[in-house]
């Protein structure tokens, strides 16, 4: 700007020196033509008066004068001239003046050299007796006059120049000076050229709703932030040329990533799955895959992003999904282990039923069988509807109704329900402790009882006992305690899982479904409680549910 205001000021006055320096000169050059024609003028009528007086002779003192005197007749022709021979001369009839000098009794005119370097000024006189009197004076013409003065005229450009260049260079620092020193951060403070204050009030309105803006973008942008950042999901943004743009801490940490050193998306996770879903958001199709990551499941969610009908980024969304495959390997597990332990007593009841079937057998072989075949179905009734107890428990579970339940009575009801296959083997029940209400599932919390006390029974010794006893205190609890076979440390981990069982044989032929602990530990889960175990091998154990 400065430099522009400086070379605006400097050609202006450099102009104005120049065309003022002009004018002056050609001024002066035209008066000074007029000047001439007056002496001329008043040569002429000194001289005619002269010549009036003493004759042409007069005139011949005007050689080698610097005017030029010169006599015509009425007729053009030359009489006498100071500067040339007058019988070489031509006829004078045409010349401008002297035909207006006849006309009009005087007359002047201005005739330039071939060369343009002179010009010569005629003034001519009508004397009393038609004679022409004509005196011309010879000046330099405006170029030679110019050219004469170059050296000056030189002189005073450069002057001109220097001056011009050092206002210049003022003016400009002194119009940019009070710009440069704007407070643009307070744009309606300043007080400076009357022009600029439209300005200043509009870069100050403007200032206000920038500062709104950018407070607005700030807001979204941190209420953005606290969304994703609190989001247990994985967020990330990109660009249609695979630029992360923007990521949440979710994403990084299930990623397994300390920091993004790399704009590119690929470099956070090579995996196919995690590459193709992207690939695909970006080629305009919402796609899924399934990512694992050591002992860890992540969906993968790519949707593409449209600006215009345009494709112009994705959006990825990571999801853990551990737990849910966990939960389906498990019902896959389950499934299949139901299968076979459905077709093992299956199989024994249809092979025991063929061999009757066929007719020729002994009356006591077919009671054998036949009891068999009732021992067999019975087992299958406990696995189906321990298989229906715990789909149920995991399908239900969380609609199951909540009520006070008081968990001494309970246990007594459980025992007295149990009482009869205990008495087969000689094992003594009791129930000791004191009343106490949970807030539960009664139904739930009946089976969980029903499950330990028949455990108790089941792997006990001949004449042994079982101890149920409620505690009311801090926490309530209920505790199953025996006197059985005990559990070995390595089961014990494991004797929740679903158709784990120690002794596979001995649970079968007890009428074990290896399903028992498992209903018991979905229904502690279910109660947000907690189970314990202690046992000793040989000796028995103690399962206690605490609330
Ligand atoms: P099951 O129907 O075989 O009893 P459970 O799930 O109830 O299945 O128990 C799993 C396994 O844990 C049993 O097969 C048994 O080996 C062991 N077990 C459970 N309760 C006891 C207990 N009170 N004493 C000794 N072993 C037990």
């Amino acid at each position: 700007m400065n430099k522009r205001i400086f070379i605006a000021c400097f050609t202006t006055s450099l102009l104005a020196v120049l065309i003022s320096v002009g004018l002056i000169f050609g001024v002066l050059f035209g008066q000074s033509e007029d000047q001439i024609f007056k002496e001329l003028k008043s040569e002429a009528t000194y001289i005619a008066h002269a010549v009036k007086v003493q004759g042409i002779g007069y005139i011949e003192n005007f050689k080698g004068a610097d005017k030029r005197i010169t006599l015509v007749d009425s007729n053009g022709i030359v009489i006498t001239d100071t500067s040339a021979d007058a019988s070489v001369l031509d006829n004078h009839l045409e010349r401008e003046e002297i035909v207006q000098a006849m006309t009009k009794g005087s007359g002047e005119s201005t005739r330039y050299s071939d060369t343009l370097m002179t010009k010569t000024l005629y003034y001519a006189l009508r004397l009393d007796d038609g004679r022409i009197l004509r005196v011309s004076a010879t000046q330099s013409s405006v170029i030679m006059t110019l050219w004469g003065l170059v050296q000056p005229l030189i002189l005073i450009i450069l002057m001109a120049m220097a001056v011009s260049f050092f206002l210049s260079k003022r003016v400009s620092r002194a119009i940019v000076k009070p710009i440069n020193n704007l407070d643009l951060e307070n744009p309606s403070n300043n007080v400076i050229y009357d022009e600029l204050t439209p300005l200043l009030r509009k870069m100050s309105a403007q200032k206000i709703t920038i500062g709104q803006q950018i407070r607005d973008a700030r807001q979204k942008q941190e209420e953005f932030r606290l969304i994703t950042e609190n989001m247990s999901e994985g967020l990330i943004i990109t660009d249609a040329y695979n630029n992360v743009l923007t990521y949440n801490s979710a994403a990084l940490k299930l990623l397994e990533i300390d920091k993004i050193t790399s704009t590119n998306v690929l470099s956070l996770n090579r995996k196919r799955s995690f590459r193709e879903a992207l690939e695909k958001a970006l080629s305009g199709e919402r796609a899924q895959r399934t990512m694992t990551i050591e002992d860890k499941s992540y969906d993968i969610i790519a949707t593409p992003v449209y600006e215009d009908g345009r494709i112009i980024g994705a959006v990825i969304v990571i999801v853990d999904v551990t737990e849910r495959e966990q939960r389906d390997a498990l019902r896959r597990e389950f499934t299949a282990n139901v299968s076979h332990e459905l077709r093992t007593p299956l199989t024994s009841i249809s092979g025991f039923a063929e061999m009757i079937k066929q007719g020729d057998m002994p009356m006591e072989t077919v009671v054998d069988f036949s009891r068999s075949i009732y021992d067999e179905a019975q087992r299958l009734i406990g696995l189906v509807s321990d298989i229906i107890k715990i789909t149920t428990m995991e399908e239900k579970g969380d609609d199951s109704e909540i009520e006070d339940v008081e968990l001494f009575s309970l246990a007594e009801h459980v025992i007295g329900s149990l009482e009869p296959i205990a008495k087969k083997r000689g094992i003594q029940l009791s129930v000791e402790g004191d009343k106490c209400i949970v807030k539960g599932s009664g139904k739930i919390i009946k089976e969980i009882v029903y499950n330990l006390c028949d455990n108790a029974i089941k792997y006990n010794k001949e004449n042994g006992k079982v101890i149920v006893t409620v505690t009311n205190g801090e926490k309530a609890s209920i505790a199953v305690e025996d006197t059985g076979i005990g559990i070995p440390l390595a089961h014990r981990e494991r004797i929740f899982e679903r158709f784990y069982r120690v002794d596979k044989s001995h649970s079968k032929e007890i009428g074990g479904t290896g399903l028992g602990l498992s209903i018991v530990k979905h229904g502690v889960l279910f109660h947000n409680a907690e189970i314990l175990l202690e046992s000793s091998e040989g000796n028995g154990s103690k399962f206690t549910v605490i609330f």
